[in-house]
């Protein structure tokens, strides 16, 4: 059951499109002429993170260690890490992937610059599209939030394709809805016949 805002348990729901501007953020004309700074609001948001090269656990577990670390992101859930097969691309060594929800008050695209920051300072080279990484973060979902945008697509182009997204997000958010209407936990069984995905071991990580 995802989880709302006042961290209280809510009905499973879609991404709707861009939030309406909100003028005075919420605040009174008074309060917001005195110059108050409304609080930005929290978000719920998924993420997909890889790695398959190099220490690909330690890796995975320094990236959510540096997204807790984040100013304005609190990581909720970390699901199990799962070893797969790389889906295109160059020949090259399989991943461990796990999945991560978070509560922010960062927009998506202060996310999205957190997220490459993290891929940048880990060591990631973009040089080979699909190629090998040291780490690799993707923004899946982004509550209330949908943009086609290439520079920031929501949700995810691809979330519903991939089987090692799809195990394990439907491991910390079985009943999130997906685009497609169904829920995490549906989706990834869909298709788990033909998964070479395996669950290993959960990483270590300072919350
Ligand atoms: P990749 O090499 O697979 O990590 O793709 C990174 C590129 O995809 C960057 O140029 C991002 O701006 C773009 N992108 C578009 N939508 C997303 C998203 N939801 N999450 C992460 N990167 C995205």
């Amino acid at each position: 059951m995802p989880v709302g805002r006042d961290g209280q348990a809510t009905e499973p729901r879609s991404p709707g499109p861009l939030p309406q501007a909100e003028g005075s953020g919420g605040l009174s004309p008074a309060r917001a002429a005195a110059g108050e700074v409304p609080p930005r609001p929290s978000r719920l948001a998924y993420l997909s993170l890889g790695s398959n090269l190099g220490n690909r656990e330690g890796n995975l577990a320094e990236a959510v260690r540096r997204l807790a670390g984040t100013s304005g992101v609190e990581v909720r859930r970390v699901s199990s890490v799962y070893e797969t097969a790389p889906v295109g691309g160059p020949p090259q060594g399989d991943f461990l992937n796990l999945a991560v929800e978070v509560v922010t008050t960062l927009s998506p695209r202060e996310l999205l610059a957190t997220c490459q920051r993290i891929e940048a300072d880990l060591g990631r080279k973009r040089s080979v599209r699909w190629g090998p990484r040291t780490i690799d973060l993707d923004l899946l979902l982004y509550e209330g939030v949908t943009s086609a945008d290439p520079e920031l697509t929501l949700p995810h182009p691809r979330l519903l394709e991939r089987q090692f997204v799809l195990l394990p997000l439907a491991e910390i958010a079985p009943d999130l809805v997906l685009p497609d209407g169904r829920t995490a936990a549906q989706a990834s069984r869909m298709d788990r016949h033909s998964s070479r995905g395996q669950k290993r071991a959960r990483p270590r990580f300072r919350g």
